[in-house]
């Protein structure tokens, strides 16, 4: 039955609650409770002998001890992209070189050339498959790039994409425009004049289409003094539009610095990030995102600053960087896996980079990443004996139930 409001109830009890909220146990992790969703929004939250006595028809879920968590959030993807690179990695494998590689028209150009030339139909029919193994993972939340046109109109088509994504399937995604990527090769030699394009041209033409900008800050890609630019181009645009920026992956060029320093919500990668570089974000409430699935590809042996990140009191994020070259990726808990057995993170921080922490690198966290009262209905019922489960396991998928916005969109098979 409904009450006067019209929002169904759902009395989520006997579960194992995963709060994920800082003020609690390890984990937020509270025994024995209840959770009561109301329409898309989560109403009540406590322990199982304290649940208010709710009239009338609600609907009830017996949890029988199982694990509940907010669902994950992926805060950094580039899952929409044309073509295939498995054909590129075995030629590595095979002792090819990236110039020879690069000769045969292979690496990230490949990617470029390929989603140029696919129709915005089948992109979507690409993404949709990717998108689809994320969701029944219990990933209510993704980020989404562009960055694989490196023009006006491909950019586009891609944002396009990511915004019939998020119409066609129950999950909410956040959109970013990622134009600096990479030197576009009508630009070879060009950059200052291809960051002229995307601040003249592409910016206040998409926009509106977009929660934040994104850039790639490296010597292979960008420098600060361009990222700030675009930077400073976007808000003048859009005060309000997030910024994000790739940086310090390969080398230490400063980017993660003066991101923060100019309001990025999130620098992602951070292997070559200093401790100075740490305190830096820590002052200006910056997330740190680490891609573990790229480190691990790439085959790099220069760890992110766990734990000077630690010391400095930077939230920590983990993402799957999902994208065809450098972290072909479907799956989140295996990169909690990964940031714990590669960069050291203990499951819960590694848990708390899935939830809390990512849902503040998109700017989200007074609405998801954490069950409280007030906080979207979106949850994930696991199958695990204990938290660390999550990310202890490889290859599996311990995800038995997914809810988003108080509607059950994913249920696993019956064993
Ligand atoms: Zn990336």
């Amino acid at each position: 039955m409904t009450d006067e409001s019209g929002a169904k109830r759902i009395i989520f009890r006997g579960y194992q609650l995963l709060t994920l909220q800082v003020d609690h146990q390890p984990y937020g992790w509270l025994a024995d409770a209840a959770l009561v969703t109301r329409g898309p929004i989560i109403e009540w939250i406590g322990p199982q002998r304290e649940l208010p006595a709710y009239d009338g028809d609600v609907q009830i879920q017996e949890g029988h001890g199982r694990f509940l968590s907010p669902g994950l959030i992926d805060c950094h993807t580039h899952l929409v992209y044309g073509g295939d690179r498995s054909a590129e990695w075995e030629q590595r494998l095979n002792g090819v070189s990236y110039e020879e590689i690069a000769r045969r028209g292979g690496g990230i150009l490949s990617t470029v050339k390929a989603t140029r030339e696919a129709s915005e139909d089948e992109l979507f029919a690409s993404a949709s498959q990717r998108v689809s193994a994320f969701l029944k993972q219990g990933v209510t939340a993704i980020e989404i790039k562009s960055g694989y046109g490196l023009n006006l109109d491909t950019e586009r088509k891609m944002l396009r994409v990511a915004r019939r994504i998020e119409q066609h399937f129950p999950v909410h995604v956040s959109k970013t425009l990622l134009a600096a990527h990479a030197l576009p090769p009508e630009y070879n030699g060009r950059a200052d004049d291809y960051i002229d394009h995307i601040c003249e041209g592409m910016l206040p033409a998409l926009i509106g289409m977009v929660d934040a900008v994104d850039i790639f800050c490296e010597s292979i890609a960008f420098n600060p003094q361009q990222m700030q630019r675009v930077f400073a181009a976007a808000r003048q645009l859009n005060p309000q539009i997030q910024l994000k920026a790739h940086v310090e992956q390969l080398s230490n060029l400063g980017g993660a610095r003066r991101a923060a320093q100019m309001g990025a919500l999130s620098v992602d990668h951070i292997e070559y990030l200093s401790a100075t570089d740490c305190a830096i974000l820590a002052e200006h409430g910056t997330v740190a995102t680490l891609l573990p699935g790229a480190f691990y590809n790439l085959k790099e042996t220069q760890k992110p600053p766990v734990d000077a990140l630690r010391q400095a009191g930077v939230p920590i994020a983990i993402s799957s960087d999902a994208n065809p070259g450098s972290s072909p990726v479907a799956s989140l808990l295996l990169m909690a896996n990964m940031a714990c057995n590669l960069f050291g993170l203990t499951p819960e921080e590694a848990i708390v980079g899935l939830t809390r922490n990512a849902a503040r690198a998109l700017g989200l966290d007074s609405a998801m990443g954490t069950l409280a009262p007030g906080m979207q209905a979106n949850l994930a019922i696991w199958d695990i004996p204990h938290p660390a489960g999550l990310a202890h396991g490889i290859g599996h998928n311990p995800c038995l139930a997914v809810y988003y916005q108080g509607k059950r969109i994913h249920q696993a098979d019956e064993a």
